[in-house]
C-alpha cells in the first residue's frame, strides 16, 4: 500500500474485494481472523458486537462510532457488522487524547480511509491538527492504515519489536519514534500524561496506555470484550499476567481492542475466560493431551457466560498457543 491510498473498498455484497484477496493475505492475523469469523457471524453475534454505548457518541459512520469518555478524551469503537452488512475500513477500536501541547491518535487501523476518518473528526472535535499516532502492535487492523494520517501527524510511536515486525510485512511507513520495552514511558500532551506500557502477550509486543488525569486505559489487543481472543501469536501466561495487573481497576473505563467498552465489572469474566484457559492448558501439559484433544474436551465455564465464537478451531489455537509455550512443540 502506497501513501495517499484510499484503502481497500467494500462491496455491496458486504465483504466484496476483501474475502478474496485481502482476508487471504492476512489470515492469521487478528484482522484475517475477526473478519472471516465477523463475515459468517450469526445474527444475534453481530446486533450485540458493540452494541454498548457507554460514552457520548459524537461521529458515527458504517465501521465506527466515537465516544467521548471526558474532557479531551474519545474512544474509537469499530462496528464492522453494523446493520446486517460488514465494514472493516477502522477493524479495531482506538482513541483521540487531546492536551493543551499536542494530540494524540491511537492506532493506524486497518485502511487508510478508516485512519483518515478517525484523523478527520478528531481534528473537527478538537480545533486542533492530530501531532502524534501510537500503534500497539503489529497486527494489520491496527497499523495498515496510517498512511491515512501520517502526512498529518509529526510522531508515530511503537516499540522496536512492533517496528521490526511492521517492516517484515507490507507496510510502506514504519514508526519513527520508539517506546521503551523495558520501562514505561510518558508522553506530557499538556495538562494530560499518557503512561505507555511494553507489554506481551497478544502478540510479541503490545502496548496499553493509561492516561492519567481521566482515569481511562487503552488496552490494544491485550483485552477484547465479548469475543473469544485470538491466540494466533499469544503467549497466553503474558496475557493473563498482564490483564490481572490491568483490569479490576474501580471508577476505570476500559477501551478494548475489539468490542464495546467495558468497566471493570464488564470485562471480569473475559479475565475468568484466560484464567480458566490457562488451567485448562496447564493440565493439558501436564497429561501430555494434545492441543485438539484438549480443546475438544475444554467447555467454557457456564458462569462466564457468551463469547462469539466464530469457528471450532479458535478453542484449539488458545491451546496450541499453551502447549507452544509450555511444551514447545511448535
Ligand atoms: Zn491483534
Amino acid at each position: 500500500m502506497k501513501t495517499g491510498h484510499a484503502g481497500p473498498r467494500q462491496s455491496a455484497s458486504g465483504t466484496g474485494d476483501w474475502s478474496r484477496r485481502e482476508f487471504v493475505r492476512l489470515s492469521g492475523s487478528c484482522a484475517g481472523y475477526l473478519a472471516a469469523g465477523l463475515a459468517a457471524a450469526p445474527l444475534t453475534a453481530r446486533r450485540a458486537y458493540g452494541a454498548r454505548v457507554r460514552g457520548q457518541v459524537v461521529a458515527e459512520s458504517d465501521f465506527a462510532r466515537i465516544e467521548q469518555l471526558g474532557e479531551g478524551i474519545w474512544a474509537v469503537v469499530s462496528t464492522p457488522l453494523k446493520n446486517g452488512s460488514t465494514h472493516f475500513e477502522t477493524t479495531s477500536n482506538g482513541g483521540i487524547v487531546q492536551g493543551s501541547q499536542g494530540l494524540l491518535l491511537i492506532e493506524g487501523y486497518m485502511s487508510a480511509e478508516g485512519a483518515a476518518w478517525v484523523a478527520e473528526h478528531a481534528e473537527r472535535l478538537t480545533g486542533e491538527r492530530p501531532t502524534h499516532l501510537v500503534v500497539t502492535h503489529f497486527h494489520a487492523d491496527h497499523c495498515r492504515g496510517i498512511a491515512g494520517v501520517t502526512s498529518a501527524v509529526d510522531s508515530v510511536y511503537a516499540t522496536p519489536t512492533t517496528r521490526e515486525l511492521m517492516a517484515t510485512g507490507e507496510e510502506p511507513i514504519l514508526p519513527g519514534r520508539l517506546l521503551n520495552e523495558e520501562a514505561t514511558d510518558r508522553l506530557d500532551l499538556g495538562g494530560v500524561t499518557v503512561r505507555f506500557t511494553a507489554r506481551k502477550g497478544h502478540s510479541p509486543s503490545d502496548v496499553t496506555m493509561e492516561v492519567e488525569e481521566r482515569q481511562v486505559v487503552f488496552c490494544g489487543d491485550l483485552v477484547w470484550n465479548g469475543m473469544f481472543p485470538n491466540f494466533v501469536d499469544a503467549t497466553p501466561s503474558h496475557q493473563v499476567r498482564h490483564c490481572e495487573e490491568l483490569l479490576g481497576r474501580r471508577g476505570v473505563e476500559y477501551v478494548p481492542g475489539h468490542g464495546a467498552l467495558a468497566d471493570a465489572d464488564g470485562l471480569a469474566d473475559y479475565l475468568g475466560l484466560l484464567q480458566d484457559l490457562e488451567i485448562a492448558g496447564r493440565r493439558a501439559a501436564e497429561q501430555g493431551l494434545s492441543p485438539l484433544a484438549a480443546a475438544a474436551a475444554y467447555q467454557i465455564p457456564a458462569p462466564l457466560g457468551e463469547f462469539i465464537q466464530f469457528g471450532s478451531d479458535y478453542v484449539e489455537r488458545a491451546f496450541v498457543a499453551w502447549d507452544r509455550e509450555l511444551v514447545g512443540n511448535w
